[in-house]
C-alpha cells in the first residue's frame, strides 16, 4: 500500500515538506510519490490543500 497523488495537485510542494520519508519529488505537471519508500503514514493527504494525495 502506498499513497498516490492525483490530477488535483497544483504543485504547491506542502506534502514534500511533510514526508517523514522523503518519498515525495516534483514531477511533470505534479508532485509524485516513490510507492517504494512511502510509509503509508497519511500525512500529506493532511497537508495537501486539495486533498491530492489519497490512499491507494
Ligand atoms: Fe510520505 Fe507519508 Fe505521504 Fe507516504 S503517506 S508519501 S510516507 S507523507
Ligand atoms: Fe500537490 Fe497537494 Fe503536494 Fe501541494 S500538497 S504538491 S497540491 S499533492
Amino acid at each position: 500500500m502506498a499513497y498516490q497523488i492525483t490530477d488535483e495537485c497544483i504543485s504547491c510542494g506542502a506534502c514534500a515538506d511533510a514526508c517523514p520519508a522523503s518519498a515525495i519529488s516534483e514531477g511533470d505537471g505534479k508532485y509524485v510519490i516513490d510507492e517504494g519508500a512511502c510509509i503509508d503514514c497519511g500525512a500529506c493527504a493532511g497537508t495537501c490543500p486539495v486533498s491530492a494525495p489519497q490512499a491507494k
